[in-house]
């Protein structure tokens, strides 16, 4: 696999282009399918959506939005035996989190049991399917491999009017499951081994979420695919690079039926990202063996997750369209989703101050029963996003890692007899560190010089700014400090992923935050500064009991 390369260029406010478009685009030109677009996204309900299902959402609605064309949502539920009602919600809120809109009503592929029923029976008629009652084993077997032609089976050539009577016996359930199954006749030599004589339908006493017991056969993917397209009339199939050997299946089966439209399926390369896996199954397995607290647990690569971990749509969308669509298979770096997340957030999230690792600061000079109520910019550069109040007052709370008995130059922070800009408020100098038996800095003495309130001290060095507190007024709240959930680059290709699982993807801590944050909804994002970007946790937090997810660093720690 290469790194990354971007076929899709992308400049703000202007469409992208890649070679799917570009299809469109000439067959819009010749006037194929009576000047429509018509896309689909059509998921498998058995499992939450990951960030590689959001490419595809984003292609499939971005394309919707950009020819102003319908989108249809569909769910592929033809295996009823993995699907839930639980994970049909969360897709739909999941597409709608990331700010799309479906055609009409959702779909399904179970909608079309009985017209895929119908036009099995439109194959057995021309002769192009018959019933096979070999066993399963000698099916397999008389494949063949790519090196030998696979056998025809003794029930291929049976006549029209027996296979017919049988697929009606099948559906009517007078087999038992597995009994015999329907097959396409193609051909057994052919080189692509999905096009020697296809498995149709199976039968399979199962109940389905939808259509209940009233199906005890059901149609296999490739056969159920293609034509649930046709009768949404889609007009481009869009679908990942691992499907090109069954485009050959997905054209025989549409070209063999009255189908109702001829829709083209086009192959996209999958998103890969380092240090996750993309995969339903294994991601299930996290999920079923308790390594994660759940599917949207804000380690996990599920749109659930990053929502929950405080990621915005927009910079989900922006990462799509960073990767790019293109047919080379490739690695994306976590990098790439991270900037794309720190930049959305950069622009539009409010400032707050947080003390992760409180230490105490005691102003000497600061009179016992003052208090001021200072005033905080919500966002340094954009005004519009207001201020707030920060309540000052003797005792303060300010980062351990901000002090220091004495350091060099470089150190921009506080150090013994050094002066430091309280962020908003005042210039504060350290004159005595308290310490605790262990040596380390239990309670910091300064004085403060009221004169710097909003502008600096003349003529005398300040080594920097830094973040703090009122320990009268801030809020003590739980913070979750995330890292990658894996330690690998590629966990997926492992044979036991757990192995790879990171023991410190997460750090919970107590923290000291201002006052306002209590106030804040859940699922309100912020920047705490010099911190990173955090946000309320979407089912825990409230006024009471305050509650934080860091979403991302505010530089990568990563790549240093
Ligand atoms: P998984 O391999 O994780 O089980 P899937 O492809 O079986 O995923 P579906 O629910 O069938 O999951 O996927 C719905 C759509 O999302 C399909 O069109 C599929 O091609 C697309 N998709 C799934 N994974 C990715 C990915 N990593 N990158 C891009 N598109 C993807
Ligand atoms: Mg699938």
């Amino acid at each position: 696999m290469s790194e990354t390369k971007s076929t899709e260029k992308t400049t703000e406010n202007s469409t992208p282009t890649n070679f799917i478009r570009n299809k469109i685009n000439q067959d819009l030109a010749e006037g194929k399918n009576d000047g429509r677009v018509h896309t689909r996204f059509p998921p498998e309900p058995n499992g939450y959506l990951h960030v590689g299902h959001a490419k595809s959402i984003c292609l499939n609605f971005g394309i919707a939005e950009d020819y102003q064309a319908p989108c249809n949502l569909r769910f592929d539920d033809t295996n009823p035996a993995k699907e839930s009602e639980e994970f049909a919600r969360s897709i739909q809120e999941d597409v709608s989190w990331l700010g799309f809109e479906w055609e009409g009503e959702i779909r399904h592929a179970s909608d079309y049991f009985d017209d895929l029923y119908n036009f099995a029976e439109e194959l057995i008629n021309k002769g192009l399917a018959y019933v096979d009652e070999q066993p399963a084993e000698d099916i397999a077997k008389n494949r063949g491999n790519f090196q030998t032609p696979g056998k025809n089976s003794p029930y291929r050539d049976r006549p029209t009017e027996e296979s017919l009577e049988l697929f009606r016996n099948m559906k009517a359930g007078k087999y038992a499951d597995g009994q015999m199954v329907l097959r396409a006749k193609i051909d057994m030599a052919h080189p692509n081994m999905l096009m020697r004589d296809p498995v149709l339908y199976r039968i399979r006493r199962l109940h389905h979420i939808r259509t209940g017991d009233k199906w005890c056969i059901y149609p296999m993917y490739d056969f159920t695919h293609c034509i649930s397209d046709s009768i949404e009339h889609i007009t481009h199939s869009l679908c990942t690079l691992e499907f090109e050997v069954n485009r050959p299946l997905y054209d025989w089966v549409l070209d063999n039926i009255s189908a109702p439209s001829r829709p083209q399926q086009i192959e996209f390369s999958r998103l890969n990202l380092a240090y996750t896996i993309t995969s339903k199954r294994k991601l299930t397995q996290l999920v079923e063996d308790g390594k994660v607290d759940g599917w949207d647990d804000p380690r996990m690569p599920t749109i659930a997750g990053m929502r929950r971990r405080g990621y915005t749509p927009q910079s989900i969308r922006n990462f799509c369209a960073a990767v790019g669509i293109s047919k080379v298979n490739s690695v994306t770096d976590m990098t790439l989703l991270e900037d794309a997340v720190r930049n959305d957030l950069n622009d539009t999230v409010e400032r707050r101050m947080a003390v992760l690792d409180p230490i105490k600061v005691v102003i000497t000079n600061y009179p016992e029963d003052k208090e001021e109520m200072l005033e905080g910019m919500n966002h340094p550069k954009i005004e519009e996003m207001g201020t707030r109040e920060l309540p000052f007052t003797r005792e303060l709370y300010i980062d351990r890692a901000d002090y220091r008995e004495s350091a060099n130059k470089k150190y921009k922070r506080l150090v013994k007899g050094g002066e430091v800009r309280l962020r908003n408020a005042y210039v504060i100098r350290a004159d005595e560190a308290i310490l605790d038996e262990n040596g380390e800095v239990k309670e910091l003495h300064c004085t403060y010089d009221p004169d710097t309130l909003g502008k600096n001290p003349e003529g005398r060095k300040v080594r920097g700014v830094i973040h703090w507190v009122s320990a009268k007024y801030a809020k003590e709240a739980t913070v979750r400090l995330y890292d990658r959930l894996f330690n690998v680059p590629n966990p997926g290709a492992m044979d036991d992923f757990n192995q790879a699982l990171n023991p410190d993807s997460l750090k919970v801590i107590k923290a000291m935050v201002e006052p306002s944050v209590a106030e804040a909804e859940p699922e309100t994002r912020f920047q705490f500064e010099r911190e990173g970007y955090f946000t309320t946790d979407r089912y825990e937090h409230n006024a009471d009991s305050l509650i934080l997810n860091r979403t991302v660093t505010l530089r990568d720690s990563w790549n240093g």
